[in-house]
């Protein structure tokens, strides 16, 4: 019974049905499904001989690699929860986390073995791929694997169990370890699958690639989805815009997702100019707003079927799609739509008391979903505030549905400006302003106005030679939106702060307009 898989199940139904399809493609390495099975067998018992027990969390520090996705199935099949940590964070960042979800043994890629040195008390455990140090007492990955056996470990683990905790992005504030489950996949996919929607099924032929960071959704996650799947993976140790062009044109790449922010850097690549996008089937995206500019651009140039979704660390990612068919320059009030829920999936908007409102109103966005977490890891109250005992999801993000159930994604609630007494939402004003011809990068926070509570303003990275004027990008919006949408004043700025997840960090934006002021809480 597919809805009662556990990963494992899954793992072990591909190596006796498509054993030696590819599953895994790392640079010149190569795992296929049988030896996949064998190897998380083998990381498994491995943990367990460590002293690992169900339901203890086990922390890995690296960049993207066959073997990241391989613990998170290892760590699986012994009741363990693997947490990934994005190695791009600061040192006290990853120190927060590692501290934060208890972990005792810690995997490290060498690259990263400085920090770990900075941070694994003599307590933890270490395990060090791609070369244990000298001048520590550290396991080596594969000999410490390979050591074990790769009999099926001796544990039984339920759908249930947590297979994996993803911290969320921090973008509004400390990221929160989201507790998801094998079930979270196993119960839900089977729901879609049933639908065969092409764009929204993968197939197990199409080549997919993992190329966002593992430690979050928009990595794992997907990467996952395709190995539930049985698709090939081609995975990246980080975003590389040639690479990744490269790696489409070298294994004929089917299936692609990327933020947009990853989209917009390919993009201006030289070489995407003449890179054969002719394989791309899908290309999906999502995990922030998109300016309407750089989803036209992105169109035109990868010219294949677009899908955007919406979702969070929280539901493992996608609930919402936007179908390919609704890509479409005629009816373009309907791209700026994150689409309609996904087979399984409800939606509702909600008024501030939790009540739900009709389609056309604006509230707070709520998802109940078979993918929905099981709580945050240690946060009883965040968890009470954002999951209730019916299994809703509060997201955080304002929104509507119109009356065909298409979801319209304003923006989140935290960032909501609000100028004489009418809500502005950044992103709108940010896809306005994206398409003038000077601005490369564009952030809209709302900073303290004597007369307006808040005003709009617009944070602005000109384009390379280009000497913007503030005036003229005002009447640029002005053209476009309300006039008590448009910034009020306009600051420039070299680069904009982005999280690794190519979210933009308004709230340290704000700060320095905010210090001696309390901004309302929406
Ligand atoms: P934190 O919760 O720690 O502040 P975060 O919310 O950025 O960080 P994620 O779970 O990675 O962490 O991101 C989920 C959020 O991303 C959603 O709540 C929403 O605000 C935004 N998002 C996701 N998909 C889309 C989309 N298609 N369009 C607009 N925003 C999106
Ligand atoms: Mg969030």
């Amino acid at each position: 019974d597919r809805a009662t898989e556990t990963f494992g199940d899954v793992l072990r139904r591909h190596a006796s049905e498509r054993p030696k399809s590819v599953a895994l493609r790392f640079g010149e390495r190569v795992t296929d499904y049988a030896t996949l099975d064998a190897q998380t067998n083998r990381i498994a018992n491995a943990l367990i001989a460590a002293g690992v027990e169900p339901g203890a969390r086990v922390a890995y520090l690296g960049k993207n690699s066959d073997t990241a996705v391989a613990l998170a199935l290892g760590a699986g099949k012994a009741g363990a929860v693997l947490v990934p940590i994005i190695w791009r964070l600061s040192p006290d960042e990853i120190a927060w986390i590692l501290s934060d979800c208890g972990a005792r043994l810690l995997i490290v890629d060498a690259p990263m073995g400085d920090t770990a040195c900075a941070l694994a008390t003599d307590d933890f455990t270490v395990i060090s791929i791609g070369g244990a140090r000298s001048d520590k007492s550290w396991h080596d990955f594969d000999t410490w694997r390979d050591a074990a056996p790769a009999t099926p470990p001796p544990v039984k683990v339920d759908a249930d169990d947590i297979l994996i905790q993803i911290y969320t992005s921090g973008t509004t504030g400390r990221p929160k370890g989201a507790m998801l489950a094998h079930a979270n996949v196993t119960r839900f996919r089977p729901v879609i699958d049933a639908e065969a929607i092409g764009w929204l099924t993968p197939d197990p032929d199409e080549t997919a690639m993992l190329v966002m960071p593992f430690a979050h959704i928009a990595g794992v996650g997907t990467a996952l989805l395709a190995i539930y799947a049985g698709q090939e993976n081609i995975v990246l140790s980080e975003f590389d815009p040639g690479q990744v062009l490269d790696a489409i044109e070298r294994h004929r790449l089917r299936r692609l997702f990327l933020v947009p922010a990853a989209l917009q850097i390919l993009l201006a690549h030289p070489r995407a100019e003449t890179t054969d996008f002719s394989s791309l089937r899908y290309f999906s995206y999502g995990a922030s707003p998109i300016p309407i500019e750089l989803l036209k651009a992105g169109i035109a140039r990868l010219g294949c079927q677009f899908v955007q979704v919406y979702g969070m660390t929280e539901t493992w990612g996608a609930v919402t799609a936007l179908a390919p068919e609704d890509h479409d320059p005629d009816r373009l009030h309907l791209m700026a739509s994150a689409g309609r829920a996904m087979p399984g999936v409800e939606l509702r908007i909600l008024d501030p008391d939790g009540n739900a409102l009709p389609p056309g109103m604006a509230g707070e966005v709520a998802i109940r979903s078979p993918s929905n977490m099981k709580g945050y890891w240690n946060r009883p109250d965040e968890t009470a505030r954002t999951l209730d005992a019916q299994g809703w999801i509060r997201t955080g993000d304002a929104g509507f549905l119109d009356d065909q159930g298409y979801l319209f994604i304003q923006d989140r609630i935290k960032d909501m400006i609000i100028s004489g007494g009418e809500n502005v939402y950044p992103a709108e004003v940010e896809s306005a302003l994206y398409g003038h011809p000077d601005i490369a990068d564009v952030a809209v926070i709302g900073v303290p106005d004597p007369h307006w509570g808040e005003a709009v303003k617009a944070i602005v990275v000109p384009r390379p030679g280009t000497n913007p004027d503030a005036d003229n990008i005002i009447a640029h919006a002005r053209q476009r939106i309300a006039r008590f949408k448009c910034p009020k004043s306009v600051d420039f700025i070299d680069a904009l702060p982005r999280n690794p997840s190519g979210k933009i960090l308004r709230r340290e934006l704000r700060a320095p307009y905010w210090a001696g002021h309390a901004r309302h809480v929406n």
